[in-house]
């Protein structure tokens, strides 16, 4: 897969050709068109055989498929490329929330940033233009891999769109106190407000306090639901009537569930 991610050369943009390529929903099979991308980076015409100034950069995609940029909507940046260092030797989930707390407490600052660009590269090189990351925000974590990936989201913004949950994340045994003192901090920096309300002490109390940011600064939501196996105790009533309560209808996502 080629991934086309700009024409600057010498400083000054210029326009692409990008020669033979099969359109992902349109061309039937074997019907290969050219698409000149114009120095302004926007399509500027598609057709068989254009013909072009000697200014356009040529680019052979003979067969290729072109489409448009991938969305992912559902990442872990500052988790990820961390398995080396957070041994979950019992294999559940909660051994792997408390090996990565473990992690977090001691990890710099730039370890976030250098693991989350390296794959943010690796996702853009394979034709994601869009990401979507859950950033724990708790005591652990603290801010930073919010910090970090709000750096990155400006840095990277002519790129790759990158969105942030703060991902209010609560542990056994841990107050809601301080998820609730800093959640304010926390969502001015992020484009939606998450968290796992099944693993809250009060799950109720912390779904309040969820949306209640949600609405005071006009973000949406996107949880991780019921990410356990008991039939007993599902939480998507508790969610549905908080989406009402706080006028969150169509901005709001459940995953994980
Ligand atoms: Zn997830």
């Amino acid at each position: 897969m080629h991934t086309v991610l700009g024409t600057r050369h010498g400083g000054a943009r210029r326009a692409l050709l990008l020669r033979g390529c099969r359109i992902a929903g349109e061309a039937a099979a074997g019907d290969e068109r050219d698409i000149l991308v114009g120095e302004d980076g926007r399509i500027a015409s598609i057709g068989h055989r254009l013909e072009v100034g000697p200014d356009v950069i040529g680019v052979d995609l003979r067969g290729a498929l072109v489409s448009p940029g991938f969305v992912d909507v559902h990442q872990h940046l500052d988790k990820t490329g961390v398995l080396k260092f957070t041994p979950n030797p019992s294999g559940t989930l909660q051994g792997a929330r408390e090996a990565f707390a473990r992690y977090a407490r001691q990890a710099p600052e730039d370890d976030v940033t250098r693991r989350a660009a390296r794959t943010m590269e690796r996702c853009l090189a394979r034709g994601t233009t869009a990401i979507r990351s859950h950033i724990n925000v708790d005591k652990d974590a603290g801010f930073n891999g919010i910090n970090a990936l709000a750096r990155l989201r400006s840095e990277w913004a002519d790129r790759l769109t990158l969105q942030l949950v703060a991902f209010m994340t609560p542990h056994p045994n841990q107050d809601i106190e301080w998820l609730e003192k800093n959640i304010d901090a926390a969502v001015e920096q992020a484009d939606a407000v998450g968290g796992t309300p099944a693993v809250a002490e009060d799950p109720m109390r912390y779904l309040d306090i969820l949306f209640a940011a949600a609405e005071r600064h006009g973000r949406p939501i996107d949880l991780h639901l019921d990410e356990h196996l008991n039939p007993e105790r599902p939480l998507f009533d508790a969610v549905f009537e908080r989406v009402r309560r706080f006028g969150l209808q169509g901005r709001t996502v459940l995953g994980h569930a």
